[in-house]
């Protein structure tokens, strides 16, 4: 369909390229590469005539092109009031989670507003360290641990576990890393580092309970 005030066969893609462009359909070997090539417009810095479009046409690339930077970055995280709350409590291993006034609803990890209604939540409710396995996965490659910055060695199983007094899960390590051995259902509990210091790793994993 042609622009308003654009007289009839001339598209927007006729003005730039000095060539209509072909319907769907368009013969065979005229491709959408193949107008790019014949076009004047050239990336920067590269030699006349040799366009992006002309490389994809003639030599696929398949040589990857690595460039190896190595940087070094401190930052400081603002956690914001209810993760603020949330790990003062894990350094005395206690787990809480936020609660709705309207709808209920109770939230871990903590959360400032409610995904339901909207509302503002302020309600604190304990929550026990021991829940139900939603989800589960065993990783078999090696993974940046976040949290460390170290390679976590493979296998590892990770689940979604909704602790009892929740009700919603959480994502974290599971002791369990066979997967003949895991199932949605299974109880788990958490896993304490002997010296809490105010962070999710504070729990180490989930074991499940047999
Ligand atoms: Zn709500």
């Amino acid at each position: 369909m042609s622009p308003p005030g654009r007289p009839k066969g001339e598209s927007l893609g006729a003005q730039r390229q000095g060539s209509p462009i072909s319907p769907p359909g368009r013969p065979k070997g005229e491709s959408l590469g193949a107008q790019h090539q014949g076009s004047p417009i050239s990336p920067p810095g590269r030699p006349k005539g040799e366009s992006l479009g002309a490389q994809h046409q003639g030599s696929p690339m398949n040589e990857a092109i690595l460039v190896s930077i190595e940087m070094a970055t401190t930052w400081r995280y603002a956690s914001g009031a209810a993760m603020e709350r949330f790990c003062n409590g894990l350094m005395e291993k206690r787990i809480e989670a936020l609660r709705c006034g309207v709808c209920r609803r109770r939230y871990l990890p903590p959360r400032p507003l409610c995904g339901n209604c909207h509302a503002p939540l302020s309600e604190w409710v304990p929550v026990a360290h021991e829940g139900r396995l939603e989800a589960w996965t065993v990783l078999q490659v090696p993974m940046l641990d976040a949290r460390t910055g170290d390679m976590r060695e493979a296998p590892y199983g990770m689940g979604l576990i909704r602790l009892d007094g929740a009700d919603t899960t959480i994502n974290h390590y599971l002791a369990e890393s066979d997967p003949a051995r895991l199932a949605i259902g299974l109880r788990v509990r958490a896993v304490w580092r002997q010296e809490p210091r105010g962070a999710m790793d504070d729990i180490v994993h989930f074991e499940v309970l047999r």
